[in-house]
């Protein structure tokens, strides 16, 4: 049996097509492009067209799409830069307890330096509730950071209902979209959102590559200095290829949105439904219906979720115990507990989250698996017990 991958949260598989669009960027039109010379302008607009269609798929202006190494930097470039751009108006910041690390600790960053931190909570399946962002806010608050769905669980959040609060006390809104772009349909406007973040790795594009959308008039300083690359709001050569393959996979993402969502869920509810069945004292996660198409999330009591993961990887599937950033860590994740799970149950999690790629018979193998792994490893605990 091959691998069955069910870790699309983490990372996809760079698309045929996209691969074919970056080609000619990496070995014909290789120009700097901000260089003098024909093959440099050729690149420098191919850049330009990338920015528009981006622009174009997420109801932005292009002079509003500025291109980075991921999502790492853009939310990092989002927090910091906002933060810094407003400091004269005050050094509080508000960000919802389960945003990626890549936002949490740029806001630790900023707490260590002086800032003040509010972090909003969730409920048990994991959502703000708008009314609590405008009970955070103060006249000093420079930033508020919801993310659109959740890395971990899958919820996503009532992002238009929280701009609407932020939006009537003049505070910039950033959403971190980096699981919903491709999945779901992004509509600045629509979100009300004045900061948006992107990573191409997650929808079928190159890694090392994103895009963050800026409403025009927000204040924001760079975090990085030199050439004035990206209107100076981000220095460094492009990633020419880098970007043309993340307007190719975003293009094809929506555009096969249609066809391929309703697929992913039809798998995930198979996936959610057969777990359930299948291992005594399972549970799963996040909101039962505002959740990522894609996202299967369960927690098993009595169990060691990193055990349970390299028993999966020994048997062929992969999976996440939560974020690829923090697996391998032994403390629970922080998601789980503002949700007000236990440590303990916390600790036995497993996340899976389905990719175009995936087959029925794949969801039926991975659901026999896990039943087979859990029980094995709830087994193997007992007995343990008994020994002590
Ligand atoms: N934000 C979220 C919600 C993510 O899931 C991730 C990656 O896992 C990131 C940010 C970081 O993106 P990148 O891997 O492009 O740095």
């Amino acid at each position: 049996m091959g691998t069955i991958y069910m870790d699309h949260a983490a990372t996809t598989p760079l698309d045929a097509r996209v691969l074919e669009a970056m080609r000619p960027w990496l070995e014909e039109w290789y120009g700097n492009p901000s260089s003098p010379y024909a093959a440099a302008r050729r690149a420098r607009a191919a850049i330009d067209e990338a920015r528009e269609r981006v622009a174009g798929l997420i109801g932005a202006r292009p002079s509003e799409i500025y291109f980075t190494s991921g999502g790492t930097e853009g939310d990092n470039l989002a927090v910091k830069g906002i933060a810094w751009a407003r400091e004269a108006n005050g050094r509080h910041l508000v960000v919802s307890a389960i945003e990626h690390q890549a936002v949490l600790e740029a806001a630790r960053f900023l707490e260590r330096r002086g800032w003040e931190l509010t972090l909003l909570p969730v409920d048990g399946n994991g959502l703000v509730d708008p009314d609590a962002v405008g009970r955070a806010l103060r006249p000093d608050t420079a930033l508020v950071a919801v993310m659109h769905a959740n890395n971990e669980v899958g919820t996503v959040q009532p992002i238009a209902d929280i701009a609407a609060v932020t939006r009537s006390r003049g505070v910039p809104l950033v959403v971190d979209a980096v699981q919903t772009a491709g999945l779901m349909p992004i509509d600045v406007d629509a979100l009300g959102c004045d900061v948006l973040v992107i990573s191409a790795h997650k929808f079928y594009g190159p890694k090392g590559t994103g895009a963050v959308y800026v409403r025009r008039g927000t204040p924001i300083e760079p975090l990085l200095h030199g050439g004035g690359q990206e209107r100076g709001l981000r220095a460094g050569t492009e990633s020419v290829a880098g970007i043309v393959g993340l307007a190719r996979a975003l293009e094809l993402a929506c555009a096969e949105m249609d066809q391929v969502v309703p697929g992913l869920i039809r798998l995930r509810d198979q996936l959610a439904a057969g777990i359930l069945e299948r291992v005594p004292d399972a549970r799963l996660n996040g909101h039962p219906t505002q959740r990522l198409p894609n996202n299967v999330h369960v927690s098993f009591a009595g169990v060691d979720g990193e055990s349970l993961l390299l028993n999966l990887d020994l048997a062929g599937l992969a999976a996440s115990s939560g974020s690829a950033c923090t697996s391998g860590s032994l403390s629970p994740s922080h998601v789980l507990l503002a949700m007000g799970m236990s440590r303990e149950l916390a600790r036995g999690s497993l996340r899976l989250t389905l990719g175009k790629a995936n087959t029925e018979a794949e969801v039926r193998q991975a659901v026999e698996l896990i039943a087979a792994t859990v029980e094995r490893l709830r087994k193997k605990a007992r007995s343990t017990a008994r020994m002590l």
